[in-house]
């Protein structure tokens, strides 16, 4: 029996592929010239880079997301029954907002049954994001 056909290959490996490919959009997105200077920062250690990355990482983290991540309704941000979860590793924290109690139990209900080997740090924000 043969696998799958090579055409399709990229579209069924593991995540890590998938973010490659995203990686490779973004870079044909970005011009010769900042690629040039890029590349010379990284040959120097790639400090610039890595500042730039870890602020707008940070930014983002930072900004307040305005949809359930379970349901989608809109998050009312003075409503005291929404509720923030951050989980994963720290170099790779992720943050989802919830309504209500409802969606937080059903997301964490979820989660447990796609966890992987590694055990995820989670922490609650309070409730008043
Ligand atoms: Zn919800």
């Amino acid at each position: 029996m043969v696998g799958a056909p090579q055409a399709l290959l990229p579209y069924i490996h593991e995540r890590g592929e998938m973010m490659d490919k995203r990686l490779r959009d973004v870079i044909d997105a970005i011009d010769y010239y900042e690629l040039l200077r890029m590349k010379k920062d990284l040959e120097s250690g790639g400090h610039h880079l890595k500042q730039f990355l870890g602020e707008e990482i940070k930014k983002r983290q930072m900004m307040h997301q305005v949809l359930c991540s379970v349901c989608g309704t809109d998050i009312d941000p003075y409503s005291t029954s929404t509720s923030t979860l951050m989980f994963g590793p720290d170099d790779f924290k992720k943050k989802a907002t919830f309504c209500g109690k409802d969606c937080l139990e059903y997301f964490i209900k979820n989660m447990e049954g796609m966890k992987k080997a590694s055990s995820p740090k989670t922490q609650i924000d309070s409730s008043q994001v």
